[in-house]
């Protein structure tokens, strides 16, 4: 089946030098990949029956860097080379922009230079900038901009601003296994409590790893919502509305068969999507686990390009 994958990453030779500054964490291959816009990505796209990739920048992205004016620097120049590589390849590839959430207004300008300059289909942000989460008050005008311009915004893991004790004595639960799930699941929920879709009726979020395990929960959201009621959430409306009204999911990086089936039963045929999570996770398989899953063709072709075609109005 032919697919549109939406986590499928990349880099710039600045941002990966700063990465690479910070300590060691993608081996060779990963770096050569994400680099790559050309035979690697292509082929490993086109092994997996992927006809159109939505490229994103890779973690931490900008949402890393510290000042101001350097952030909103790197994100023009992110924006403008994925904007110059979809160019030469228009059928292929297609982008969401990279914003200097250092700043709200800041990141809203660059957004709607991003959408409406260049083209992009939405923009990915990397969890929290330096302790603050999307939430906060200063990203209203981001939030406004989001809404006007009706494109989604894809919410990828971040790194974590802080350790929690919780990962004490355990490396390994710090990134992709456990914390940034755990720091995204928590993220949404500052969404959801903090009253921002009351505000901004037409936000539309996107989350990748099959929902950040967060459709699993959604009852339990519900009845303890229910119990602080008035007491510590300012919000009147069940949690698990809000969630199924303002968020989509893509499979990236869970190929489970009844993870997917659950995640479609809980948010709806129409709001999940395939996508593979490129170089860190292998889109062939990827692409076996949804061409094998247990869905109906209707279902099938929905999850992996109709609803995407549908939801980026690509
Ligand atoms: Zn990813």
């Amino acid at each position: 089946m032919n697919k549109i994958a939406l986590e499928e990453h990349f880099s710039t030779p600045e941002l990966s030098r700063r990465l690479a500054a910070q300590g060691p964490r993608n081996g060779d291959e990963v770096q050569r990949r994400l680099a790559d816009f050309d035979q690697l990505r292509l082929e490993s796209m086109d092994q997996a029956g992927i006809r159109l990739a939505v490229l994103s920048v890779t973690n931490p992205g900008v949402q890393a860097e510290t000042d101001l004016d350097s952030a909103i620097r790197l994100a023009r120049e992110t924006n403008d080379l994925l904007a110059a590589e979809i160019t030469k390849r228009p059928l292929r590839y297609a982008g969401f922009a990279t914003l200097p959430t250092q700043d709200g207004a800041a990141a809203a300008e660059e957004l709607d230079r991003a959408i409406n300059e260049l083209g992009f289909k939405g923009a990915m942000i990397h969890g929290q900038t330096h302790g603050k989460y999307l939430d906060d008050e200063t990203y209203l005008p981001l939030w406004e901009r989001v809404q006007e311009n009706d494109v989604p915004v894809y919410l990828h893991p971040g790194m974590l601003h802080d350790q929690p004790w919780m990962l004490n004595g355990y490396p390994a639960l710090d990134g992709p296994l456990w914390s940034w799930t755990a720091d995204t699941g928590a993220h949404v929920l500052r969404l959801i409590f903090s009253g921002t879709f009351q505000r901004f009726p037409k936000l539309r979020i996107i989350l990748g790893h099959m929902g950040e395990t967060l459709p699993y929960f959604l009852s339990r959201f519900d009845s303890r919502w229910q119990f602080f009621l008035g007491k510590k959430v300012p919000v009147d409306e069940l949690p698990s509305s809000i969630f199924l009204r303002h968020f989509f999911i893509t499979t990236s990086g869970v190929c489970d068969p009844v993870a997917l089936n659950h995640a479609v039963a809980v948010m709806g045929e129409d709001r999940v999507m395939f996508s593979a999570d490129y170089p860190y996770e292998d889109c062939q398989t990827a692409a076996q686990f949804i061409d094998a899953a247990p869905l109906n063709s209707e279902m099938r072709a929905k999850i992996c390009h109709a609803n995407a075609t549908r939801i980026l109005k690509l």
